[in-house]
């Protein structure tokens, strides 16, 4: 039975000779590996439509008995970009495809998460792609129901910027708390006016913000820290190294 979805090529990777293994975001179906047979050959219809980070609407199939789909046809919504910009906004795009492909399953479609890749894919050049790529993981978490409360103090209710961040529990102390555990990241106000514009701001106007680099450091470690002690199957993006 033909199958169809639209959705974000996280992962294109050779199968043999002269085919790809795609693994595609679908908003209906989730995670799904497509083997595109002949796509590595020059004339090949799907020339293209394969790059990570292309939206594509894909045609597939099932056999029996195999643990991958087989496309059938690829039409390009998006053009991946990653390759057409900067060194810098390249890796940030595919970082993001990195973690989203990390942190997704399938057989269990996320259509926030695909909304929120596929937006991302459609931002160009940025200000500090760091900076947008972390927007993208705040943003992420969010998603995800996952995303703490930065800005509350677990222990009084009050504001916690000025206070201390524990990524363990994933909760906040403010300044005036004692009883907060030693192992804890500074939640200065840079800091917090960066996780409230990162939650609150689309892409585009984010894209337009800058950071003082202390607060950036501090951003992403928080975002880090999160990351591995609440998100199952993170691991710090391989293409983060180029954007050092
Ligand atoms: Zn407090």
């Amino acid at each position: 039975m033909l199958k169809k979805d639209e959705g974000a090529v996280l992962r294109s990777g050779k199968s043999g000779t002269s085919s790809r293994i795609v693994t595609l975001l679908g908003r209906r179906s989730g995670k799904i590996r497509l083997l595109a047979k002949g796509a590595a050959k020059k004339d090949s219809p799907f020339r293209g439509a394969l790059e990570p980070g292309a939206v594509i609407e894909a045609v597939y199939y099932y056999k029996d008995g195999r643990d991958v789909y087989f496309l059938k046809e690829a039409s390009l919504l998006a053009p991946a970009t990653a390759g057409s910009g900067t060194l810098q906004s390249a890796a940030s795009l595919l970082a993001a495809l990195e973690l989203v492909d990390q942190i997704t399953y399938a057989g269990n479609p996320e259509p926030k998460v695909s909304e929120l890749i596929e937006s991302y894919l459609e931002i160009g050049e940025s200000a500090d792609s760091l900076l947008l790529f972390l927007a993208f993981e705040t943003k992420l978490l969010d998603a995800l129901g996952a995303l703490p409360e930065f800005g509350t103090c677990s222990a009084c209710g009050r504001e916690a910027w000025g206070g201390r961040y524990d990524p363990v529990n994933g909760i906040s102390f403010c300044a005036s708390e004692r009883s907060a555990p030693a192992e804890t990241i500074p939640l200065s106000e840079p800091v917090g006016r960066l996780l409230r514009d990162a939650a609150a701001r689309t892409f585009s106007e984010f894209a337009r913000l800058s950071a003082e680099e202390g607060a950036r450091k501090t951003f992403g470690l928080l975002l880090h820290w999160t990351y591995t002690y609440h998100v199952q199957g993170y691991r710090l993006p391989n293409a983060l190294k180029l954007l050092k």
